[in-house]
């Protein structure tokens, strides 16, 4: 079975501001605010009625990714993320055909679900993060 996208993240540097200027041009459904302190990033979705959710993501602190990628290359697009019903097996099955990952083995990500991300050399690079949702 094909992956599904899940969202679509992007690095901003004021969540709110840009939620609030996301929300003037176009109309979706706000998710909670939600501190992931172990990734260092404030993080809200906006859920439209078709496709992938996007993701906001500010940076919490100074070394962290997002503060990282925005000094790097501005705001914008950070990953793309894909759905997976197993993501234990579908790491096991990336590893042997040699795809790098930015952690070793998935971390806890936004709303219990766990997640890993492969690293942008892998796939033109782009930052791509696999994620298991909670049952
Ligand atoms: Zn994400």
């Amino acid at each position: 079975m094909a992956e599904k996208i899940h969202h679509i993240g992007i690095a901003v540097n004021d969540i709110q501001k840009s939620l609030n200027r996301w929300g003037q041009y176009l109309t979706f459904k706000k998710g909670d605010i939600e501190e992931i302190k172990t990734r260092g990033v404030k993080a809200v979705t906006l859920e439209f009625d078709e496709g992938p959710l996007i993701e906001l993501l500010e940076a919490l602190g100074s070394e962290t990714p997002i503060r990282k990628f925005i000094d790097k290359h501005g705001e914008g697009i950070h990953h793309i993320c894909f759905k997976t019903d197993d993501l234990d097996l579908k790491v096991r099955e990336l590893k042997k055909k040699g795809v790098r990952f930015v952690q070793e083995n998935p971390v806890s990500g936004a709303g219990g679900s766990r997640i890993i991300f492969m690293h942008p050399d892998n796939l033109n690079g782009v930052l791509i993060e696999l994620k298991e949702e909670k049952e």
